[in-house]
């Protein structure tokens, strides 16, 4: 008997992670990409023990040291005076992964080098899923370019970002909305003295959030700053004019650092509602299924968690119940996730607005943030990075 068959809609953190998970536990996989080439997009990425240890058990731990850093801490500090308000440490306790800290196209580069050793792995690139039907038996997916190609498995994955086509069809009627922030972010050659950790300024309408990425060679600075108006995609060219006046109040730290940026690129940052997981044989993970703000940096995380809690009930459902199972495993998913993704989405929106707040809200904020101090910071957020999957 032949191995059972999944179709993957998107190769990107989530769908490629998927791949790996299920793959590792027998079901063969073709992962279907839209894009033709996988340069650089976006730019750092932290990745929080709850996902670092399942990029672990994917055997990544080795990839993934020679491309991160392990970061000891997240600082946060005022805009204007750039005085540390709290430190929460990170660093990993006995067990625990490292709190890393790298580029998004370096993660995406190891998952990949890690799916194309796979031999159960087929990776169609330059291919954009359009549709898809299913049926008691599988699900049939037809993909653009070459008219009416079509594929066949016994479910399909939508991993295909925020703007997902087969959220779409699976008739979701919440289109995303502009949440009136743009992220400007660089990269910058490291000097060798920055902190070797992420460091958070809090400003009145805006933040900054910067870290070391590249084994240290590099650093991620992130702006964010309140919008009119909405822009789409990564490429847009920011204006360093701008940039300049909207730190003019900023530390001096943190405008030199904001000042040694070679180039900008905007990012208009969109919310939209959790989508319901799972529709029979179709499933979706990641930014598909429940975009998230980037005030919390769990949108790559919660895609993996997705993965690898994916992975998990397919399996059971064939070894247990074959074929038959599959809509029962990818709805125990969708129920197994639904609380968490959507506390994820939440708390990230909450910080987006609680940053951002002026005087004299801004003061209250400082000072809880100062009672709570290193302890009660990572007791806050043990919920978070302590996640571990039951399986
Ligand atoms: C400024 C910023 C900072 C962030 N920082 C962090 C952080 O520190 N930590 C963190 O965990 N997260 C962070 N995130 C969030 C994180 O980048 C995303 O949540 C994550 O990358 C989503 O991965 P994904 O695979 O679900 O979606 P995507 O990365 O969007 O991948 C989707 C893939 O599907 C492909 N595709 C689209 N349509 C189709 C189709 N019809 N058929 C086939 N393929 C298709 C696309 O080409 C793409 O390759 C940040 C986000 C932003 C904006």
């Amino acid at each position: 008997m032949s191995a059972p068959h999944c179709v993957i809609a998107g190769a990107g953190i989530a769908g490629l992670t998927a791949a790996l998970c299920l793959a590792r536990r027998g079901i063969a996989v073709t992962v279907v990409e839209k894009r033709t080439g996988f340069g650089e997009l976006g730019a750092g990425l932290q990745i929080a023990p709850n996902s670092g240890r399942i990029l672990d058990d994917l055997d990544l731990t080795l990839p993934l040291k020679r491309v991160a850093v392990s970061s000891r801490a997240l600082t946060i500090r005022r805009w204007g005076s750039g005085g540390e308000i709290v430190a929460m440490p990170v660093e990993p306790e006995p067990g625990q992964p490292p709190y890393r800290l790298l580029k998004r196209n370096d993660l995406h580069t190891v998952l990949l080098d890690a799916v194309r050793s796979m031999p159960n792995i087929r990776l169609l690139v330059g291919r954009g899923v359009q549709e898809t039907v299913q049926d008691e038996q599988g699900v049939t997916v037809t993909l653009d370019g070459r008219s009416g190609e079509t594929l066949s498995g016994i479910a399909l994955i939508g991993a295909d970002g925020g703007r997902s086509r087969i959220r779409e069809v699976l008739g979701d009627e919440h289109p995303p909305s502009f949440t009136g922030y743009e992220a400007w972010r660089t990269v910058l050659p490291a000097t060798g003295k920055e902190a070797p950790g992420v460091t958070l300024h809090l400003g009145s309408g805006r933040h900054a959030v910067h870290y070391p990425v590249a084994a240290g060679r590099e650093i991620n600075l992130v702006i964010i700053r309140q919008a009119q108006e909405a822009r789409e995609g990564w490429s847009r060219e920011g204006d360093p004019a701008i940039l300049r006046e909207h730190v003019a109040k900023a530390s001096p730290a943190l405008r030199a650092l904001a000042a040694s940026a070679p180039s900008w690129l905007v990012w208009s940052l969109f919310d939209r509602s959790p989508a319901a997981m799972a529709q029979g044989r179709v499933a979706l993970i990641g930014d598909a299924a429940h975009p998230v703000l980037p005030f919390l940096a769990q949108g790559a995380s919660l895609a993996i968690e997705d993965a690898a809690v994916l992975a998990r009930h397919l399996a059971a459902a064939l070894g247990s119940a074959g074929n038959a199972g599959v809509p029962m495993a990818l709805a125990a998913f969708a129920e197994a996730r639904a609380a968490r993704a959507a506390r994820v989405q939440d708390e990230s929106r909450r910080n987006g607005r609680t940053y951002h707040l002026g005087m004299p809200l801004s003061l209250g904020r400082d000072l809880v943030l100062r009672r709570l101090g290193a302890r009660g910071m990572r007791e806050r957020y043990r919920w978070l990075y302590d996640w571990r999957d039951a399986g």
